[in-house]
């Protein structure tokens, strides 16, 4: 028995978004090498805008 559609079936399989090693989201696409959230990758800055609530910096814990 599945749970939900056949088309989860789609979700297995690689993944894009890992976790970023400059803000610790897991939003940095691997095949992209760019990161949604701060912009790794992309800019030198941290990406970042008042309208997103979200701190880029949160995740990130002490190594
Ligand atoms: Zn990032």
């Amino acid at each position: 028995m599945t749970k939900g559609t056949p088309s989860f079936g789609e979700k297995s399989g690689k993944k894009n978004h890992i976790p970023c090693r400059r803000c610790g989201r897991r939003a940095y696409h691997a095949r992209k090498h760019v990161c949604a959230a701060c912009g790794f990758g992309r800019t030198a800055k941290i990406r970042k805008y008042k309208w997103a609530n979200k701190p880029v910096n949160r995740k990130r814990r002490l190594k």
